[in-house]
C-alpha cells in the first residue's frame, strides 16, 4: 500500500454513482479510512476522499468522488463527471429497483464522462444474503453485455471493497502506461 510521504506519479479521479442508500459512502469510507457506520446519515459536504497506493512501483493517488445526496436521476451535474477516469456503479443486492436503475446510471455516465472511462458494476451488501433480490448471474450477464467489470461487495464486512478499487485503478493504470 501507499506510503503517503512519497511523490505522486498519478492522480486518478474515480466517481461513485448509483441510487441513494446502496452504500456508496460506506464503500468509500471503508476504502479511504477503513471505517464503516450503520447510521444512514445522508452524505454531506465532502466532495471526495483520497488514498495513495502503489501499483507496479508507481504511487497512485486515488481521488474518489461521492455524490452529495444528488442521487435523483439527472441531478448529478457534469462537473461531477469531469476528468473522471474511473466509475463505480453501485446497486444494493437486496433492492431490485436499485439494480433496475443501473442502465439509466450507465446512460448518464456515458453521456457525461470520457468514452474511455473504466467502469465497474458493484452489487453491495452481500452480508445480507438472506435478503438477496438480485441474482449474481443477472448482474454478471448485464456487466458482460455492457463491457463492465463486476464484483459483489460488503462494505460492512469489508468483502471485495479493496478488490473493487484495485480492479478499476489497475485497469486505468494499464491504459495510461
Ligand atoms: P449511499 O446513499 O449510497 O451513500 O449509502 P450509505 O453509504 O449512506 O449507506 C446506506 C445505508 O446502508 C447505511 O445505513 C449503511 O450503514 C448501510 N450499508 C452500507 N453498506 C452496507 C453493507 O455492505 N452491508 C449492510 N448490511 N449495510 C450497508
Ligand atoms: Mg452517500
Amino acid at each position: 500500500y501507499g506510503d503517503a510521504s512519497q511523490k505522486i506519479d498519478y492522480v486518478f479521479k474515480v466517481v461513485l454513482i448509483g441510487d441513494s442508500a446502496v452504500g456508496k459512502s460506506q464503500i468509500l469510507a471503508r476504502f479511504a479510512r477503513n471505517e464503516f457506520s450503520l447510521d444512514s446519515k445522508a452524505t454531506i459536504g465532502v466532495e471526495f476522499q483520497t488514498r495513495t497506493l502503489v501499483i507496479e512501483h508507481k504511487s497512485v493517488k486515488a481521488q474518489i468522488w461521492d455524490t452529495a445526496g444528488q442521487e435523483r436521476y439527472r441531478a448529478v451535474t457534469s462537473a461531477y463527471y469531469r476528468g473522471a477516469v474511473g466509475a463505480m456503479l453501485v446497486y444494493d443486492i437486496t433492492k431490485r429497483q436499485t439494480f433496475d436503475h443501473i442502465p439509466r446510471w450507465l446512460e448518464e455516465l456515458r453521456s457525461h464522462a470520457d468514452k474511455n472511462i473504466v467502469i465497474i458494476l458493484i452489487g453491495n451488501k452481500t452480508d445480507l444474503e438472506n435478503q438477496r433480490a438480485v441474482p449474481t448471474e443477472d448482474a454478471k450477464e448485464f456487466a458482460q453485455k455492457e463491457g463492465l467489470f463486476f464484483l459483489e461487495t460488503s462494505a460492512l464486512e469489508s468483502t471485495n471493497v479493496e478488490n473493487a478499487f484495485l480492479t478499476v485503478l489497475t485497469e486505468i493504470f494499464n491504459i495510461v502506461n
